[in-house]
This record gives structure tokens, sequence and C-alpha cells, in this order.
């Protein structure tokens, strides 16, 4: 099918016709690495989502980025909304990254032994944070996250954690686990080889429900170590829970002498330099970081107070370790991401110009009486195909909606415009999409729009 389209319009970017359809963008040398990659790799991929198989065609494979485009190794252009999943919130190639990280690395790639590189990146972020004082680093967020649910453990001396259906904590086994049966239960295992006695330990309830969270505790008194959470929801639509529930988190974990993981992979440094914490102004026990905090190199942290962290080895008994913790190259990049996420305005003009952004676009879809929410907080943004002005649980998707999605992401793509390939998944603007991009962007957004809802 896609071969057909192909050939049909010989791959031109440029066709055109007067209703505003496009051609489909020449993917061949892209399909061509796809073959091969499949040889190697199961589902031709090294993480899963990148494999399109929630959206049109043969999954792009990048060449290069820079500033907030893309190219993809057929020589097509993108204006990249998906910037890596989150961590280039300065777009790519950024010239005072790669500076700091070609300095560190003529000095070699890994030691297993401290550098004042990773002294200069914690004390950028705890200076510039009240809620932690210590941190560790790990190589990713799956690190962080398991390594924070590993202390509260430690910590408190208890088994049982609570999460929420539809956020995402990356792949540890405790954390693979979605919502069973029934408002309070035990967690299902949501990917084959977790054994159940790991799901067992994992409570899995519904998002902005009070009553959900009074009943696990009631039910399981004395034994939930922890309640995590992602700073907003993100990883599953974007799903803004409110000030008084985040709140009620906080007390509620207090009264029952359970901890308060914030998951902010994604919200550190992107909803302002101190997150979600600071956005909510709550003061979340342990807080991991993930994504931004690496500058594009793979970096995770995890951060509590001193008297927490002193709970983690060699200090404590709570172990922890990693070859390629801390490593110099990838601290570098950090130090230099950060650097210039203190400048001042930054995350106001971020913010505003994403605001600007999706409201326009709103604005069209609802003069169009098209069927679309654009939720956005900061500089995150989410494509909802739904008529619900407010999207607060996983339950609250409409899964049939993703068709929709899929014929949007292909007609964006045709029009220069990349978006994560699912429909589950937020959009991000960086710091290097202008006035001139997002304009152009917009009305790709338009036109794309026009062409979901041009049968309705
Ligand atoms: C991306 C993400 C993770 C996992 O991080 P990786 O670096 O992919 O292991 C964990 N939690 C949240 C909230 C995330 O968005």
């Amino acid at each position: 099918m896609l071969d057909a389209l192909k050939k049909a319009f010989g791959g031109s970017d440029e066709t055109h016709s007067p209703s505003g359809k496009k051609g489909d963008i020449s993917r061949e040398k892209s399909a061509e690495l796809y073959e091969k990659a499949r040889q190697y790799f199961p589902g031709g991929v090294n993480s899963p989502v990148r494999a399109f198989k929630s959206v049109h065609g043969t999954p792009l494979f990048i060449e290069r980025g820079d500033g907030c485009f893309l190219w993809d190794a057929d020589g097509n252009q993108f204006i990249d909304f998906c910037c890596s999943w989150g961590p280039l919130i300065l777009g790519h190639n950024h010239p005072k990254i790669r500076e700091k990280v070609t300095k560190a690395l003529e000095k070699g790639l890994s030691f297993g032994a401290p550098t004042a590189l990773e002294n200069e990146l914690a004390e950028l972020i705890l200076k510039h944070n009240k809620y932690i004082d210590k941190l560790r680093f790990v190589s990713s967020g799956t690190e962080a996250v398991m390594s924070a649910i590993r202390l509260a453990r430690g910590y408190t001396g208890r088994d049982k954690i609570i999460k929420f259906e539809g956020c995402y904590h990356g792949h540890s086994d405790s954390l693979l686990v979605k919502a069973g049966s029934g408002l309070v239960t035990f967690g299902e295992t949501s990917s084959a080889g977790v054994p159940k006695a790991f799901a067992d330990e994992t409570i899995v309830i519904p998002l902005n429900d009070k009553q959900a969270v009074h009943a696990a505790f009631s039910q399981f008194q004395g034994k939930i170590a922890a309640i995590i959470i992602e700073g907003v929801p993100a990883n599953n639509g974007l799903l803004i829970q409110d000030h008084d529930y985040i709140h009620f988190l906080r007390s509620i974990t207090k009264e029952n002498g359970s901890l308060l993981i914030f998951d902010e992979v994604i919200t550190g440094f992107r909803l302002g330099f101190e997150g979600a914490a600071a956005y909510y102004d709550v003061h979340p026990d342990i807080i991991t970081y993930g994504k931004i905090i690496g500058g594009g190199m793979p970096v995770g942290a995890y951060g509590a107070s001193a008297e927490l962290m002193s709970h983690i080895s060699p200090d404590g008994g709570v172990y922890q370790a990693g070859t390629l913790s801390g490593n110099p190259v990838a601290m570098a990049a950090g130090i230099a991401q950060l650097t210039e996420l203190k400048g001042s305005g930054f995350y106001k003009n971020l913010n505003q110009k994403t605001f600007q952004f999706v409201e326009a676009i709103q604005r069209y879809a609802t003069a169009k009486n098209y069927k679309v929410w654009i939720f956005n907080i900061g500089s995150i943004f989410w494509f909802a195909f739904t008529d619900k002005e407010a999207i607060r649980t996983a339950g609250d998707i409409d899964h049939n909606s993703m068709e929709y999605y899929k014929v949007f992401h292909r007609e964006l793509l045709n029009r220069g415009v990349y978006l994560g390939p699912s429909g589950y998944e937020v959009g991000f603007v960086s710091a290097a999409h202008n006035k001139t991009e997002l304009e152009k962007a917009k009305r790709a957004v338009f036109e794309s729009l026009d062409e979901v809802f041009r049968h309705k």
C-alpha cells in the first residue's frame, strides 16, 4: 500500500492537489535500513515505540538533527516535536552542548572513578532545587526509578508500592504492572517475564480518585512503602492532576508513614528548573530525573533529603551502583544544557510560545468543529481526538480515537512535521522552535486536521 502510494507520488514532498492533499514522502532508504534492522533487533528497533506500529509506514531512520529540525535517511526534513522524547529542550545539536561534550571527550570517555564534572552537575542542580539535598547519578530514567523504589522500601522496611494506572516509570519489574479488575487490586503484570510475586507488591489504582487511595491505605495498613506518581502523567496522554489531589497524596502518605516519590523524568527541568515539585509547590520525599538532565546523553538521577540519601550505599544499606554512572561525557552534556536553562526568562519564553502555538490550533479546531482537544502544560502538549474537555485518568482516553491520530501523524509527516509515532505520546516544544517554524508547523497542523476530518 505504502509502496504503491510512493510510486504514484514519486516520493515528492511537493505533490499538492488543490484540496490540500499531499503525497506520501519517500521512505525508500528508511525502508531499506529497516529491513536490515529487522534482522538484527526484535521488531527492528531498540525501543518498541520506534517501530511505528501505531502509525502509518516504515519507521523513519534519522540521519541528523539541528535546532528544531530532523533529517531522515531519505533527506526529508521535519520540524521535530518529539525531541528525542523530551531530553532536547534546547533542540538538536546545540552548540554549547557540542562544545562542552567535545572538550570532555578529548580527555577520555570513562574512568570508573570520580570526576569534577559530577560535582559540577550536582552543584548546578542542588543549588537551585529546594526539594533535594543529595542525589545519585545513574544512566537512565528506569534505573533512577528502580533505585528510588528500592530506597523507599529499604527506608520504610515495607514492600508494597502504589502506582497509578496510566503512569509509566520505566521498565523495571515492580513497575511493569497494570491495573487488575476492581477498584483496589493487586496489579497484573503488563509484560511477560515479570514474576507474579513482584506484581503482588504493586497496587495499581486510577488517578484523580481519592477514595481509591484511602481504600488502598486501609486495606494494606502499615505495608505501603511509597506512592509513586509522575510529576505530571505524560506517558499515556497528558493526564493533568489538580493541585488539591497532589497535596492530598502528600498528606496521606505522611499520615501513613509512607513516602511520596515524584517521577520527574519528563517534568524535571521541563515545567521549570525545579520541575513539578515547584509547579505544585509540594515536597516529595524522593524525586527521580532523566531525559533533560543528560542533555541528550544517557543520564538519570534520584535525589532526596540528606537523611534519606544516607541510606544509600556506601553510607547505608540500600545497594545501588553503575559502571558508567556519572560518565564524564554525559555529565558535560548535562552541565551545558542545565546552564542554559538557568538563563533568565528561559521557561517563561518557552512556555509562552508553546501556549500560543497550542491555543491557535485549538481555536482553529474549535472554529471548524473538529473533535480534538490539545492539552498543554508548560512546553508539553498532547493531541486528544475527543470531545471531552478534561482527561484526568487513563480510563478517560478513548482508544478508538487513535485511528484519527494515525491519519494525523502521516499527514503531518507529509507536511514536514514530526510527532512521536503514537497517539498516547505527548509532544515537546524546545527553545530552538522559533516563530517562523512554529508558524509553519501550525499551518501543517491545520491542513492535517482538515484531512483527518475531511470525511466527518
Ligand atoms: C522516560 C521515562 C522513564 C524511563 O526513562 P528511560 O530513560 O527511558 O529508562 C521513567 N519515568 C518517566 C516518567 C518517563 O517519562
